[in-house]
């Protein structure tokens, strides 16, 4: 059975999924059987970089899946190694080269890079690479209020979407309550904490119980509720549908408050003013 992950809107009326697939490390022949199992069990949304070294492989598990390409949305990201605006424009065509699925539905920034300070010119690129059909939509990844704010005040477009760090220990109100502000949608990445002692929280395991779901999915669930697009990672077919299966259920606001009050900061010091990739 296929499970059906309701869609919405961005900001520039383009469609986005409630829940995607990550990517990170699904490589090779196994990768590509596995981004195919996850599209098969209903995954639309399929979220792949330059630097995972895999778009050759999500482009590959599109085609074979057999479903209508109007119905998956494929995002890549533009690497800190070719931020400046020549660079985006020839970096999103390689990307939409590898891929070879006819267009980049979403295209980010994949990290800030502040002292570099080109992520301005990166986006105008991006923004030329969307009026020529190569991109549908253009948003970035670990971008803070600040950066989000010159961003839309120097080009005078706001970003379709913001990926960032975002699970129970960390769940990021202050920047989601800017993203609803300026209608930038939220897209959380290691929505499970990278199945760190997350999955084990007795408040997640009450939860899951009271609701016959699984920790996972009471996590995932919450992402939901709180408005963002979680893109958990799995190879496995069994957990990727366990995870897409969260649409049939629904948490209390006490229990959301509850999870949420698990913050403690983020997993790694991935913080973007000063974690630099390239
Ligand atoms: P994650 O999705 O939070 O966790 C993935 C880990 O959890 C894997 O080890 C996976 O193992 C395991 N897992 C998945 N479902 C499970 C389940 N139901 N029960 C138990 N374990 C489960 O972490 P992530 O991969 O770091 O983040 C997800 C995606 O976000 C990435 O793949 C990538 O696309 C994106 N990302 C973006 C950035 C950025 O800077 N923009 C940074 C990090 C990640 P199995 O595969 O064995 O199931």
């Amino acid at each position: 059975m296929t499970i059906r992950i309701p869609q919405i809107a961005l900001n520039d009326s383009r469609p986005f999924a409630e829940l995607g697939l990550g990517t990170y490390k699904l490589t090779g022949d196994e990768g590509i059987a596995s981004i195919r199992a996850g599209i098969d069990g209903g995954y639309r949304l399929l979220d792949t970089a330059v630097n995972y070294g895999n778009e050759r492989e999500v482009g590959e598990a599109v085609r074979q899946s057999g479903i209508d390409r109007d119905e998956i949305i494929v995002t890549t990201k533009v690497p800190g190694r070719h931020h400046g605006y020549d660079e985006a424009i020839a970096s999103g065509r390689a990307s939409d080269e590898t891929l070879g699925l006819g267009r980049i539905d979403l295209l980010l920034i994949h990290w800030p890079n502040p002292r570099v300070d080109k992520y301005v010119d990166t986006f105008r690129g991006m923004l030329a690479l969307r009026d020529e059909g190569v991109v549908r939509s253009v948003g970035v990844s670990n971008f803070t209020e600040q950066m989000l704010a010159r961003l839309i005040e120097e080009t005078g477009v706001t970003p379709a979407v913001n990926q960032v760090e975002l699970h129970p220990y960390f769940p990021q109100a202050a920047l989601r309550a800017f993203h609803a502000e300026h209608g930038i949608r939220t897209e959380s990445w290691s929505p499970l904490a990278r199945r760190s002692e997350l999955l084990g929280e007795p408040v997640i395991d009450d939860i899951a119980e009271g609701h016959g779901v699984t920790p996972s999915q009471v996590v995932l669930r919450w992402h939901v509720q709180i408005g963002s697009t979680p893109i958990p990672k799995s190879a496995d077919p069994v957990r990727q549908r366990e995870n897409a299966d969260v649409f049939g259920f629904e948490l209390a606001g006490d229990e959301v408050d509850a999870i949420s009050e698990l913050e403690r900061g983020r997993l790694w010091d991935g913080d973007p003013n000063t974690h630099e990739e390239f």
